[in-house]
């Protein structure tokens, strides 16, 4: 404001001066326009000094300038060395976070919106193949064209890391994680777990090994123990109660044998590639019939059918699975408790995907334990379990059941309330089918959960 003032003040001057020198010479309408083009020539000058500046010299010192545009000159210098600051400031935080990227031994690769290189440090080099020279501004499916890698990237779903060989190295086992940020912009990091899968790789084969060199010892003793059973009303009590007691250890462990064996094989490959359409329905009838079996007819067991969806996947490994939901019901609920297993669409009232639940009416879980019921041998209460004959597998054999069909499992249950088990498949591993609805079923022989060896 104070500038304006002096800028009208200097007008008034030189439009005053020259108009009165004007007057006196006798030309007053001359001396007023002199007055008004010496304003003009000085500021006109003024801004050429200014464009000169800034189009040349904007690092040097401004030119001086009078009245407003000293003050105009002074403000953009400072402002433009502030600005230079800033972006100077700026540059070496980026230049930080590139040196310690650099230093990382994990790989760090910057994608832009499209998904195209932009940066990598030198570990993604070695892990990844990239090169400096001629892979900037490809995108990463271009480099990494694993199908799996191409389908979690395109998912953008990046909450679980995903497991993969490297490109360049099929020895080298890398973890990658996205990130999304920014702009819609990712960031790839890969880490070397080579060691980590080698060390996991020998604990499922010595888990694996251990439980097939005892099914043969198991197999002698449960054979000479059911020998002795016929002959058991010839000993004395005690050695009768001993026998007894013996057999189901026997069972048991051979139960727990053969869960082990069964998850090592599930874990062995990732996928359950041999899929075929399921007949949901009489599969479900055979598995109520093998749990009135087990329940000796105290539960009330229903089938509900509610979409023609079918299912594709392996049979033996889904049935394994529902087995092992539906007996969970029948040994953790009271006699006389109603049990259910539907089929339907999911999420309700969709053609997305479809789930297969068992729902019971018993005593439920504690919301404490949902997170863990699917760790091995995780158990709520041990005692019971144990008393149940259950190996402490059963919901870790479904999980790993369902990883390999695309599938998750759900568990919703509050203690007094039931407990309901939701195995989500989605849209992917269902073919249109001519299913029809159905709630019937008859009882059949008895059967395990077990996959067959
Ligand atoms: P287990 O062999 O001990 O049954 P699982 O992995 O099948 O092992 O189950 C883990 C635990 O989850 C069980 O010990 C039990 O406490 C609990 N559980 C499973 N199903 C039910 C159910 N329907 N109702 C109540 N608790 C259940």
């Amino acid at each position: 404001m104070y500038y304006w003032t002096n800028e009208l003040w200097r007008l008034a001057y030189l439009v005053g001066g020259l108009g009165a020198l004007g007057w006196v010479l006798g030309e007053p309408g001359w001396g007023l326009a002199g007055g008004l083009g010496l304003f003009v020539f000085i500021h006109l000058r003024h801004l050429r000094e200014l464009y000169v500046w800034l189009i040349r010299h904007p690092h040097q010192e401004p030119p001086v300038g009078t009245g407003v545009w000293g003050d105009l000159f002074d403000r953009l210098y400072r402002y433009h060395k502030h600005q230079r600051q800033t972006q100077q400031r700026l540059r070496d935080i980026i230049r930080r976070v590139q040196d310690s990227s650099e230093a990382m031994r994990d790989s760090v690769v910057m994608l832009d919106r499209r998904g195209d290189l932009e940066w990598w440090n030198s570990a993604a080099e070695a892990m990844l193949g990239l090169q400096a020279a001629h892979d900037r501004g490809q995108h990463i499916t271009n480099l990494l064209r694993d199908p799996r890698f191409v389908e979690y990237f395109n998912a953008r779903d990046y909450r679980e890391p995903l497991t993969l060989p490297s490109p360049i190295r099929d020895d080298l086992i890398l973890q990658f994680q996205l990130t999304l940020y920014g702009d819609d912009e990712r960031l790839l990091m890969a880490r070397d777990i080579s060691r980590l899968h080698r060390l996991e790789q020998m604990r499922r084969d010595f888990v694996a090994n251990v439980s097939h060199e005892l099914r043969t010892p198991l197999t002698v003793l449960a054979g000479y123990l059911e020998t002795y059973g016929e002959y058991a009303d010839q000993l004395p009590p005690r050695w009768q109660r001993g026998i007894v007691q013996m057999q189901g250890q026997t069972t048991r462990m051979q139960n727990l044998v053969d869960d082990l064996l069964l998850l090592a094989r599930l874990e062995t490959d990732h996928r359950a590639e041999q899929a075929a359409p399921l007949a949901i329905d009489s599969m479900l009838d055979s598995i109520r019939a093998d749990a009135e079996t087990l329940s000796g007819g105290s539960h009330h067991l229903r089938i509900e059918i509610e979409t023609p969806q079918r299912l594709s996947g392996i049979e033996q490994e889904i049935r394994s699975a529902v087995s092992n939901l539906v007996f969970n019901a029948v040994r953790y609920t009271a006699p006389g408790s109603s049990i259910v297993m539907r089929w339907r669409a999911w999420p309700d009232g969709t053609q997305d995907g479809a789930a297969l639940e068992v729902s019971d009416d018993g005593e439920g879980i504690d919301p404490v334990h949902i997170p863990r019921l699917t760790e091995r041998f995780y158990r709520v209460d041990k005692g019971r379990s144990a008393a149940t004959g259950g190996t402490g597998l059963g919901l870790a054999i479904v999980k790993h059941v369902l990883l390999r069909h695309d599938a998750r499992l759900e568990i919703e249950s509050r203690p007094g309330e039931g407990a309901l088990f939701r195995c989500v498949f989605p849209a992917e591993r269902l073919v249109n089918g001519e299913l029809q609805a159905s709630s019937a079923g008859k009882a059949s022989a008895a059967g395990s959960g077990q996959l067959p060896q």
